[in-house]
């Protein structure tokens, strides 16, 4: 039976790269025969633009129907200053938690011909592929109370709650030791829990947690631990060390795009948000670039390796998936470059032509 998914194409620059990622889906479609089809949604600004709130439940319907949810980007300037709850983020934080996608996964994986786009020494960085599972529907982005209110004094306090229940805990650990276990090498899957343990008790539980499931259900997975100041700072000291790395929402949204910045090239990397039973939302991790947008200038590889990861996680369709990124590396090796990832000797070339020579090598 065919599986469906959703395209949400969104803002700025959005609608090029997908332009480009949705033909590489389609060869891939065809050449594997893997019987995928999809529709197309709004969501971000231009669901406001027609629908005046950034998630029109036609969009969220069809949503919670796919099988898989495919976006670009969403956002920009235009819509800055509308009423924070209908802004275009809005309808993104809406989306994933309406979908219930709990497990954010944040690889930093930086292409051996892309070693010099890095600031960190090549040598530090180069074979880069670390993986970061991040909780992406609790925490303290969702915590309750929260809110700003006025003391007796007249002084203003704002206030966040960060909280983790066991289940919340356990199933987005859970993720990580299944996807360190897929990456192991030698035979060895590696995770580290990122916390801050010796001062807050929620993520005190969390490694409790995280500890005794690994003790009873992942025995041989090789568990450490280590507080978020340090991981910040051995990120960027020896990011090698990490293979998969787990933690929940807030420490995971700045230690992800830390680890996206090693590699010196956002417009490189994809993300995948899943859900309990493998259903998941795929997303370059840069934002709508508007600075860029309808210039033929972004970079689609971004979301052609987010449609690699939909098609490995959602549809396990590993073999098409590997075709789509051995793809992209020879498309590297042809010295092919977007702006964002030009270096000299390089040959500079637009959103379509990156993506027209994907296609080609996709074959
Ligand atoms: P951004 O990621 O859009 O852009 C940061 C810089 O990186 C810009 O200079 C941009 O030109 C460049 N860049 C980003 N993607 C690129 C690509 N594919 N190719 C080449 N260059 C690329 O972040 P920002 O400027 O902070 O945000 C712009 C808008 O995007 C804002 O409205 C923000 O809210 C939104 N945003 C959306 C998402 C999302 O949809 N998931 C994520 C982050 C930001």
């Amino acid at each position: 039976m065919s599986q469906h998914i959703l395209i949400l194409a969104g803002d700025g620059i959005g609608p090029e790269i997908m332009a480009a990622a949705e033909k590489v889906l389609n060869r891939a479609n065809e050449k594997f025969s893997l019987d995928l089809t999809w529709s197309h949604g709004l969501l971000g600004g231009s669901a406001i633009d027609a629908h005046g709130v950034p998630l029109p439940d036609v969009t969220l319907d069809a949503a919670k129907k796919a099988d898989a949810v495919l976006l670009g980007a969403v956002g920009g300037p235009k819509w800055d200053n509308i009423e924070r709850s209908i802004r275009p983020e809005r309808g993104l934080l809406k989306i994933r938690s309406e979908l219930n996608l709990f497990a954010n996964l944040r690889p930093a994986i930086l292409y051996p011909q892309l070693a010099d786009a890095s600031s960190l020494k090549p040598e530090i960085v180069a074979g880069l592929d670390i993986l970061i599972v991040r909780e992406l529907t609790g925490g303290i982005y969702f915590g309750q109370p929260r809110g700003i209110r006025v003391l007796e004094n007249g002084e203003k306090q704002g206030y966040n709650t960060d909280v983790y229940a066991e289940s919340e805990i356990k199933r987005i650990a859970k993720v990580a030791f299944n996807m360190a276990t897929l990456r192991a090498k030698d035979g060895v899957a590696k995770v580290c829990s990122v916390d801050k343990a010796n001062v807050l008790e929620v993520t005190e539980l969390w490694k409790q947690t995280v500890t005794d499931l690994a003790a009873a259900e992942y025995p041989d997975v090789k568990l450490s631990h280590m507080y978020v100041d340090n991981a910040a700072m051995q990120l960027v000291r020896n990011p090698k060390q990490f293979d998969v790395i787990v933690t929940g929402n807030l420490f995971g949204d700045i230690l992800s795009d830390e680890a996206a910045m090693l590699t010196g090239s956002i417009g490189m990397l994809p993300s995948a948000s899943l859900d309990e039973n493998g259903k998941g939302m795929y997303e370059p991790c840069h934002g709508s670039a508007p600075d860029i947008a309808g210039q033929d200038l972004a970079n689609p590889l971004a979301t052609i390796l987010s449609v690699a990861m939909m098609l490995r996680y959602t549809f396990k369709q590993e073999a098409a998936a590997k075709a789509i990124e051995t793809a992209v590396g020879v498309v590297l090796d042809q010295g092919l470059r977007t702006g964002d990832i030009m270096s000299a000797g390089m040959t500079k070339i637009g959103t379509q032509a990156m993506g027209e020579a994907v296609l080609k090598a996709l074959g």
